[in-house]
């Protein structure tokens, strides 16, 4: 099929680092699949482009985002730098809101050859369904202040956003093999409806969309709950779906449960726009020392040319996820190629180099 444009946004912090990796690895892609292509652009964002520039998210950028095919992003935000009301700079979320990127998709899966995390080292394979652009952080820059004495954000459900998500959860458990534990396609409402009644809410809506797909097993299980099932009984899992804050503090522990932030990759789509990038931040403790792992980065990467390949309708691009995500599982199975948050002393250039290769082999 034809060139696809995509904005590259690398960022700050480990940002640029594995955005290199992932470039590398894109470049493999077009070697081994001859009718794809990319036109790649890296346009400003970030903490330190607010620094320079005074905005975190310029207009050339987001216009960019608009008139590309698909958004690669790095990380952005720096622990020094925020805006005036004392919050960190994060160009992400305004992306989210503002290009409608709804549904925040999670891949959970441990990749043999990563060292166990878990007692028995259970074969992991879920997926976390994040809704993006409500719940609790709709509130964001929008909450209340009353000097120091008070302060209070809301939390925000809407039918609509509930509906498009948990329908957006059930066609992914559709497409799936069902939960590793006993291959039942399966989605898990995760809320707080014994407590509060937006998340009853959540709850009513689910259970109706559910009604709706009667093929997928539907269950609910409460988030402190869940935190406790991840851990104890991960393989149960096929698609979870949850409010917005809740899906970004249960990423990290899942994230944890796999080997840690650097292999946890994310999608943020729409019906319109598509973005990609690690569930990690822009590690500023490891930043500049080369050795973070880029393996999110690069499955982000595979991400989106998935997402390319079903709305474009062309399988060279998902030809091109599949050979990114072998190659991934093929490299992790070396411990010459685990970087130090795997336990291993391979330095950032060095995986990708290794991955670069495995893709450049695939046809
Ligand atoms: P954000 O709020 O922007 O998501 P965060 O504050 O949660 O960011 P991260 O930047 O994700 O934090 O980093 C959390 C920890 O994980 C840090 O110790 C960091 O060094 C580590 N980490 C994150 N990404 C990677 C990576 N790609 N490789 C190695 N370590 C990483």
């Amino acid at each position: 099929m034809g060139a696809y444009k995509i904005a590259l946004l690398p960022g700050d912090g480990i940002g640029p680092e594995v955005m290199k990796e992932a470039l590398k690895v894109l470049k493999a892609v077009e070697g081994a699949l001859a009718d794809l292509r990319f036109q790649c652009r890296e346009y400003p964002i970030g903490a330190r482009c607010y620094l320079e520039k005074g905005s975190d998210l310029p207009a050339e950028t987001m216009k960019a985002c608009k008139e590309s095919d698909a958004i690669l992003f790095g990380s952005a935000g720096l622990p020094d730098v925020k805006y005036a009301d004392g919050t960190e700079i994060a160009p992400q979320l305004t992306l989210r809101f503002t290009l409608d990127l709804y549904a925040g998709i999670r891949p959970i899966k441990k990749y043999p050859g990563i060292r166990p995390v878990l007692a028995g080292d259970p074969p992991i394979d879920y997926v976390i369904l994040r809704e993006n652009t409500e719940g609790l952080y709709a509130s964001r820059g929008g909450g209340v202040r009353v000097g120091n004495e008070l302060a209070v954000d809301n939390m925000v459900i809407t039918r609509k956003g509930t509906e498009r998500i948990v329908q957006y959860a059930f066609r992914l458990a559709q497409k799936r093999k069902g939960a590793s534990a006993d291959g039942r396609k399966r989605v898990t409402c995760v809320d707080k409806a014994n407590v509060l009644r937006s998340m009853a809410f959540f709850r009513e809506v689910f259970d109706r969309v559910a009604a709706s797909f009667p093929g997928i097993e539907a269950e609910h299980t409460y988030v402190d709950a869940m935190t406790l099932y991840m851990v104890q009984r991960p393989r149960w899992f096929d698609v979870v779906v949850m409010e917005n804050m809740f899906g970004d503090i249960l990423s990290d522990l899942a994230a944890g449960t796999i080997g840690g932030m650097g292999v946890a990759p994310s999608a943020d789509v729409g019906d319109t726009y598509g973005l990609f990038q690690p569930s990690h931040g822009s590690a500023p403790d490891i930043a500049g020392k080369g050795i973070a792992n880029p393996v999110a980065q690069i499955l982000s990467a595979a991400l989106m040319l998935d997402w390319l390949g079903e709305k474009k309708g062309d399988p060279a691009a998902q030809r091109g996820a599949q050979a990114i995500e072998a190659a991934i599982a093929e490299v992790l199975k070396d411990p010459r190629y685990h970087p130090p948050d795997l336990g291993g002393k391979a330095p950032t250039g060095a995986v990708g180099d290794a991955v670069a290769v495995k893709v450049a082999g695939a046809k």
